[in-house]
């Protein structure tokens, strides 16, 4: 069985870690706003192998499986970090995006950017 998840609890823990990584969190490169954080979860079927009890063989089987997805963005421009299931590496994505004063980063920064804008004109 999936096991329930006390999803106030968890959503402070989260807060903590954000907060334990703000120096990390630079301000949006473009706007210099300081990003939130997307946070999405859920359950999801999935079909996994079993050993059939007694026997050696196996057996398809669906099981539910808690997920979790975490991005960081920016409320002024929208830009947005990549999603990730651990919120340390969410962190480290925004950090790594929004790296100031550095010619690449900026320059993946507008193509990141850019690239998001097509997605979202394509989506509306
Ligand atoms: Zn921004």
């Amino acid at each position: 069985m999936c096991i329930e998840i006390n999803r106030e609890k968890r959503k402070l823990e989260i807060a903590k870690i954000v907060q334990s990584h703000k120096e990390g969190l630079h301000p949006c490169l473009s706007c210099k706003v300081a990003p939130k954080l997307g946070y999405e979860y859920g359950k999801e079927t999935k079909t996994v192998p079993e050993k059939i009890e007694g026997t050696n063989k196996m057996k398809l089987v669906d099981k539910e499986f808690n997920y979790e997805f975490f991005t960081f963005y920016c409320p002024s421009c929208g830009f947005r970090a990549f999603p990730f299931d651990n919120i340390i590496a969410a962190i480290s994505c925004w950090h790594t995006t929004n790296t100031p004063g550095n010619e690449f980063y900026a320059d993946r920064w507008i193509e990141l950017r850019e690239k998001q804008k097509a997605e979202e004109m394509a989506a509306a």
